[in-house]
């Protein structure tokens, strides 16, 4: 009897449902039985758990001619900052009762839809990402811009180091703009680029100073931001657009979330290696026949040109013939088989197969997730407009990885 799958599960908690259109964003709300929601039917809700055992409003705002589009909750200083469609970024304070919502002020920051908000208590700034491929901050305390940087594509999510002052801005083209935020201004650092698809979310660890990203190519990269060698590892686990991820700095796991129903609990204290450079080479390294637009070769050779693949292991250029097996590499964060060419599938060893993660049917597709570290609680919002509550304690803990 395989009991491989006989790991802990995450543990639905509550259903919260009512909104009439998609969910945009949800947050659960430190310490409380609450969450805040914000919708495409114009809403932001405050949900609060009753005595019936069910999430009802206790605030249900509605906007008149935008909606929201993305949300960043302060509960030290109970503000919430509310992104919208028109590109304006609304500050609300929450009361202490949950029963109202008070207007503190009104941030014109961009001229279309808001994709990302972050608060930086600390410097009491927040921070917004737009689809006018706008990167911009404001002060909190004197509601004036401090600066901004257009980037090369839509901008679709933000993560803040608030530490060393860095914003990391994803755009739609899967580029990552890296910007010191100064009280003068901001000032370009670098782009990091390696993604093929759009940037959908961001996290920023920093207990180690990585950054987490999850892109539409099916991919989520750990980039290590203060080790100065510009080190990539690659997570491929997802078989589809990655949209959400979390970090658990206290477990050391990485959660992330996609179209293809799969919530995906990575072990992040394993040191695993960098992606090879793939090679370039006119000729199949392994057995030297001439790939197809060696058309001189081909000649020479009397042959068919091939078609160039590479080993995921050692990043050879190869032929097919020489690249018929698959593996696993979970040490280069391929939990699925992929392509290994003959000289590298008889020394893969044992180790470089330990599978590094845990797999889980979340059954509807997740567009966002939101994590309570204290609690070890998981908001995820599915497409079917349903905020779901889950108990991450055991998941997080347990030791035991299994994979897909
Ligand atoms: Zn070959
Ligand atoms: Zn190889």
């Amino acid at each position: 009897m395989d009991n491989s799958k006989d790991i802990p599960k995450p543990e639905l908690m509550h259903k919260i449902e009512g909104c009439t259109d998609e969910v945009n964003g949800a947050v659960i709300i430190p310490g409380e039985d609450g969450v805040i929601s914000i919708s495409s039917d114009r809403s932001v809700r405050v949900w609060l758990l009753r005595d019936s055992g069910q999430y009802w409003p206790s605030i249900c705002h509605y906007y008149t001619d935008t909606a929201p589009t993305s949300l960043s909750y302060c509960h030290e200083r109970r503000l919430l900052f509310i992104g919208l469609d028109s590109g304006a970024v609304d500050e609300w304070e929450v009361a202490r009762d949950y029963n109202s919502i008070t207007s503190v002020r009104k941030y014109h920051a961009h001229l279309s839809r808001v994709s990302d908000t972050s608060f930086s208590p600390a410097s009491n700034w927040i921070l917004s990402s737009g689809r006018d491929k706008y990167f911009y901050f404001h002060c909190t305390v004197t509601g004036k811009r401090l600066g901004g940087y257009l980037c090369n594509a839509w901008c679709t999510g933000l993560a803040y180091d608030e530490e060393a002052q860095y914003v990391f801005v994803g755009d739609y083209s899967g580029a990552i703009t890296v910007c010191k935020l100064e009280q003068s201004g901001v000032k370009f650092i670098n782009t990091l680029k390696g993604h093929s698809g759009s940037i959908q979310c961001l996290a920023w660890d920093g207990t180690r100073n990585w950054l987490y990203s999850a892109s539409y190519d099916a991919s989520v990269f750990v980039w290590d931001i203060g080790g100065r060698r510009g080190t990539v590892y690659e997570l491929h686990g997802h078989r589809s657009k990655v949209t959400s991820l979390v970090y658990s700095p206290a477990h050391s796991r990485l959660v992330s979330a996609g179209e293809d129903r799969r919530l995906v609990c990575w072990d992040m204290r394993v040191t695993r290696q960098e992606t090879p450079d793939w090679a370039q080479s006119d000729f199949c390294q392994l057995c030297n026949r001439p790939f197809f637009w060696n058309v001189k070769a081909m000649y020479e050779q009397k042959t068919v040109g091939l078609r160039q693949h590479h080993c995921r292991r050692c990043g050879k250029a190869v032929c097919d013939y020489c690249s018929s097996k698959r593996s696993i590499l979970t040490d280069k964060g391929h939990e699925y088989p992929v392509r290994v060419c003959e000289e590298c599938h008889i020394s893969i060893k044992e180790g470089e197969k330990k599978p590094l993660a845990n797999f889980f049917d979340t059954r509807n597709v997740v567009k966002h997730l939101h994590f309570d570290a204290s609690r070890c609680l998981l908001a995820s919002v599915g497409q079917d407009n349903v905020i779901k509550l889950w108990q991450m304690r055991e998941v997080l803990e347990g030791q035991r990885m299994t994979g897909p």
